[in-house]
């Protein structure tokens, strides 16, 4: 079975949610590839101890990194814990990401809820449901 790679995200008001989320769900974690932008990433090597490779802070280039890695097919699901109440430096980044995952039909979970809707799947670390990625 191949290891799934997950990018994780989460603006400030939103990373504790995150972190409670990753500690709820450590076996399925553990057995992903993590990437995650600077803060969200360190928060969770330091709470977690999980293996993360951290890209740059958000609003210096990191969802931009996350975009880049969607664009060439190696990322299979993006949880994105972006904050609805409070506008960021860089929202059009945030605009950017969601609508890359829309582009090569990558999974994303925006919240809790369904974030916990797919780990929960029996796809999700299996091989036999791959997303099909549009020819363009
Ligand atoms: P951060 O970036 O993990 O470096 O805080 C997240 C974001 O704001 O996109």
């Amino acid at each position: 079975m191949s290891r799934k790679k997950i990018a994780l995200v989460a603006h400030d008001h939103k990373k504790q949610e995150l972190l409670s989320w990753v500690n709820n769900h450590l076996d399925i974690m553990k057995q992903c590839d993590i990437v995650a932008t600077g803060t969200t990433g360190g928060l969770i090597v330091q709470h977690t101890g999980l293996p993360v490779t951290r890209l740059k802070s958000g609003p210096l280039g990191g969802d931009q990194q996350i975009g880049a890695l969607i664009a060439e097919e190696q990322l299979d699901t993006l949880f994105f814990f972006w904050d609805p109440m409070n506008a960021a430096p860089h929202d059009p980044d945030v605009k950017a990401l969601l609508r890359l995952c829309s582009v090569w039909n990558v999974s994303v979970a925006c919240n809790v809820a369904t974030a916990d809707l797919l780990v929960s799947s029996p796809h999700f670390l299996s091989d036999d449901y791959r997303a099909v990625r549009p020819q363009y």
